[in-house]
């Protein structure tokens, strides 16, 4: 798979899923290879300078994908700089745990702005440029538990559960311009937002999982790309399970 010429956003490339999107990419030749972060300036420093050392040009740009204003700048800047926009990975999400009946009205909106209204504003921005480069791919990532639901993530799986019909519906109303959209379901993967899990869920959870393990990064990131690629040229509107069989 080649990414040659190509220019990616990621966001939340400054860590885990991201940062393995984000290499996979420039390791596959993307000419230009851009990663949003919240606010780990040190985390996506380092991530840019992998990307670099792929030969990539890269960059790091810092937004808050809840703030819709922002991810309308983003892109544009991304375009106004390099010309096109040809990927656009939503990867950018968070979860704060807690049963619904303990769920605040702030926390709810938090979730959902970042987990779902951010990955709506950057493909509303986005879809102009790809529109008139009459191409593009869209990959958002979503999450297990938007397939499933888990206890004590209502406000978490419900925007997951969102980002599926947000994905469905642009795949159907970008298809006739050559832009695909698809997403990513992952299952539990090693990142800093399982690392709090103590042995004793992170053991009952790998009993659920046929694979027996939790998934790494990399293994996300290379469905990521299959969906940004050539290769998938006659998919839109998937949603890919990279979960090890919790959930089929
Ligand atoms: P992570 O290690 O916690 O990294 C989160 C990334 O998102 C960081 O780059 C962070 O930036 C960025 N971010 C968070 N809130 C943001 C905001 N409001 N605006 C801009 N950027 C923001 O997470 P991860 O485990 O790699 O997860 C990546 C994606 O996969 C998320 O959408 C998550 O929901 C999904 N997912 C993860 C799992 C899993 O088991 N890990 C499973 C299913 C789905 P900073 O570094 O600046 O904080």
């Amino acid at each position: 798979m080649s990414f040659k010429d190509k220019v990616v956003l990621v966001t939340g490339g400054s860590r885990g899923i991201g940062r393995a999107c984000a290499v996979a990419f420039a390791k596959a030749g993307a000419s230009t290879v851009i990663i949003s972060y919240a606010g780990n300036e040190a985390a996506a420093q380092e991530t840019v300078g992998l990307l670099t050392a792929e030969g990539a040009k890269a960059e790091s740009l810092r937004f808050d994908v809840s703030d819709t204003a922002a991810c309308t700048s983003a892109v544009e800047g991304i375009v106004k700089a390099h010309g096109r926009l040809d990927v656009l990975v939503n990867n950018a999400g968070m979860a704060v745990d807690g049963l619904v009946m303990r769920v605040k009205d702030e926390d709810w909106d938090k979730q959902l702005d970042t987990n779902l209204r951010g990955p709506f504003a950057l493909i509303r921005a986005a879809s102009r440029p790809m529109m008139k480069q009459r191409g593009g791919a869209i990959v958002n990532i979503t999450s297990v538990v938007g397939d499933m639901g888990n206890p004590g993530q209502a406000a978490y799986s419900a925007a997951k559960a969102g980002l599926i019909g947000l994905t469905k519906t642009v795949a159907r109303e970008l298809s006739s311009r050559g832009i695909r959209v698809n997403a990513v379901s992952p299952g539990f993967i090693g990142t800093d937002m399982t690392a709090h899990l103590n042995d004793d869920l992170r053991q009952k959870m790998t009993e659920g999982i046929p694979l027996g393990r939790l998934g790494n990064p990399e293994e996300v990131a290379q469905a990521v790309l299959f969906l940004s690629g050539d290769a998938s040229s006659y998919i839109t509107g998937e949603v890919l399970k990279v979960n090890g069989g919790m959930y089929m």
